[in-house]
């Protein structure tokens, strides 16, 4: 079964997507996304209550998904959240001349303990 507009709420990191709030067999909540996915990692059914359930299918003893299953990709990962993707890496050349930039800094002293 697919979910309908009505199942499906926004993200609450504001990435403007819609997503699926389920539960997992361990009871935990697990927002996947709002479209089934073929490679999705998440068996994910209605139950006879109205709601939504998802199973792993990544475990090894994981059975296959079931007819009455769609497959889902979890929604808070880096290639599903937006807001979770790394921000663009800063342009060289942008910092004014006097100020240091710490992370280059830093890589430069790790290279020159591991002397
Ligand atoms: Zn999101």
């Amino acid at each position: 079964m697919r979910p309908t507009r009505h199942d499906l709420t926004p993200c609450p990191n504001g990435c403007g997507e819609r997503i699926l709030w389920t539960r997992t067999e361990h009871g935990e909540r697990l927002a996947v996304d709002a479209q089934p996915s073929a490679d999705g990692n998440q068996a994910v059914m209605k139950n006879g209550l109205g709601r939504w359930i998802s199973r792993s299918l990544d475990g090894a003893g994981a059975l296959p998904p079931s007819p009455y299953e769609h497959t889902f990709k979890p929604h808070f990962r880096k290639s599903g959240c937006a807001k979770l993707r790394p921000a663009q890496p800063e342009l060289p050349g942008l910092l004014p001349t006097n100020v240091v930039r710490i992370g280059a800094r830093r890589a430069s002293a790790r290279r020159r303990t591991r002397r």
